[in-house]
């Protein structure tokens, strides 16, 4: 039996030991008594679709060492262990009165994993979360620990702010925060050729956009997010349950399994999504942003240049269109600005994010390869976490600074202690 799986269940591995460091000091034992050829790496909650973060032979599982989040209120940069949950660090945040200022759409990842991977929400004004990063803490290869920042250690910051668990073990990780936020969110369903016409208006207008296309129908689910400090609207108790557990659980899991005992049905069962009707709310922000996601699946995600959105997406719908396959999983697209950090999906460019899923247990290979090989026609970068076929071979020319990047790991990890073989794959060692 498998003593590690990830999220999704594709990822299971019996590791020679599987252990939970409850200090950084023990951290750094591991790191130094591991025997020459040997391998360690650290998981965070396991929600990456890849094995980035698995090894066969040490494999260390997260702990926020019991510590909380210290905040820096005149800088705006809290501390957070590295192995702590978003989910724990929200609450920590906002009974200090402060949020982090962007993120996904779940909050069960740990804050190393998510920057590891360049984990990203969307809005044009906002960067992914290791865009937000200030500084980290890393044991190295030698055992010895870093501080790393813009003033300390700069190079290791600068590149390592995305790292795929590649340089070290990340210990605490400093992030931007901002003063606590309300949302005034809208969720509604919206005609496809509605929204790809007005959709650079709308994501240059509001905070946070994205949008839901449903295969099979020509309709969107919408989410708009507008940034405010109006008084809370919240929905009732009973009516968020309906929506974001029954409806978008538990009824969508049920269409999903329907679809996938009998997929001629998928065309006809997709037609009902978009009756889920209008919601206007205003929450706290990591209330908005975050939902619960109870029904399993496979993810590919690809950012490309925010400009080739539409004629992309046209693209993709005409090939579902024109192909057999039959899709339960909405087709999920997002923006977000450029940042500076070399291994970003948005580096350098302000990205849109496409994101196609499969329900666990059904066939995605077709799907997914027929939906890259238009995402790499136009500049498209792999979500580090999630499937994709590509290698070192046709990555490398995508990261203006990948080489940089290659450079200082072999530099501060010259043995390969913490390489497994995704990293060796994405980054050709
Ligand atoms: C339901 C679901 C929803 C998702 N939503 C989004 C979304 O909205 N946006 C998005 O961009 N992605 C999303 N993802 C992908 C997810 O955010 C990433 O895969 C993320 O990396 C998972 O974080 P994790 O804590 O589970 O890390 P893992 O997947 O366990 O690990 C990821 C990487 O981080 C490294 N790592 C973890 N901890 C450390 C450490 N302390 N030191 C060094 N390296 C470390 C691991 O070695 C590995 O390389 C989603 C995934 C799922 C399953």
């Amino acid at each position: 039996m498998p003593n590690w799986r990830n999220w999704a269940g594709s990822v299971r591995v019996s590791p020679r030991r599987l252990v939970r460091p409850s200090s950084i000091a023990e951290i750094q034992d591991i790191v130094r008594r591991l025997p020459i050829g040997g391998r360690v790496r650290m998981t965070g909650s396991g929600h990456s679709f890849t094995p980035i973060a698995i090894t066969n032979d040490v494999l260390m599982q997260p702990s926020d060492f019991g510590e909380g989040i210290g905040v820096d209120s005149r800088r705006g940069v809290a501390r957070i262990p590295a192995g702590m949950t978003l989910r724990d660090a929200n609450i920590h945040l906002a009974a200090a009165g402060f949020a982090l200022t962007n993120m996904g759409d779940i909050t069960a990842q740990t804050i190393a994993g998510s920057i590891s991977t360049s984990t990203h929400g969307t809005g044009l004004a906002f960067t992914g979360l290791a865009g937000q990063v200030e500084g980290f803490g890393l044991v190295c290869a030698d055992g010895s620990h870093l501080d790393c920042s813009s003033s300390e250690n700069s190079d290791v910051w600068r590149l390592g702010r995305v790292g795929l668990g590649t340089l070290g073990i990340l210990t605490y990780v400093d992030m931007k925060v901002v003063p606590a936020f309300r949302l005034h969110a809208v969720e509604e369903p919206r005609r496809l050729a509605d929204v790809l016409e007005n959709f650079d208006r709308i994501v240059g207008s509001v905070d946070h956009f994205e949008f839901y296309w449903i295969p099979h129908t020509k309709w969107t689910l919408t989410k708009t997010n507008l940034r405010t400090q109006e008084p809370p609207r919240s929905r009732s108790r009973s009516g968020k349950w309906w929506t974001k557990t029954v409806m978008e659980n538990y009824a969508f899991g049920a269409v999903c399994a329907a679809g996938r005992m009998a997929p001629s049905l998928i065309p006809r069962l997709a037609t009902a999504l978009p009756s889920s009707g209008r919601q206007e709310f205003i929450e706290s922000s990591h209330e908005v942003f975050a939902t619960r996601r109870l029904v399993r699946f496979h993810e590919m995600e690809y950012s490309i240049p925010r400009r080739h959105l539409v004629e992309v997406l046209r693209l993709i719908v005409e090939a579902v269109e024109r192909s057999n396959l039959k899709i339960s999983f909405p087709v999920e697209v997002r923006v977000t600005g450029p940042d500076d950090v070399p291994l970003s999906t948005s580096f350098g460019r302000e990205s849109a994010y496409i994101a196609v899923h499969m329900y666990r247990g059904m066939p995605y290979e077709r799907y997914f390869r027929m939906v890259e090989e238009i995402l790499l026609t136009f500049e498209g970068r792999p979500h580090w976490g999630k499937i994709h076929f590509q290698s070192a071979n046709t990555l490398r020319s995508r990261y203006p600074q990948f080489e940089d990047f290659c450079g200082l790991r072999s530099r501060l990890d010259p043995r390969g202690v913490f390489l497994n073989e995704y990293v060796e794959r994405v980054l050709g060692i």
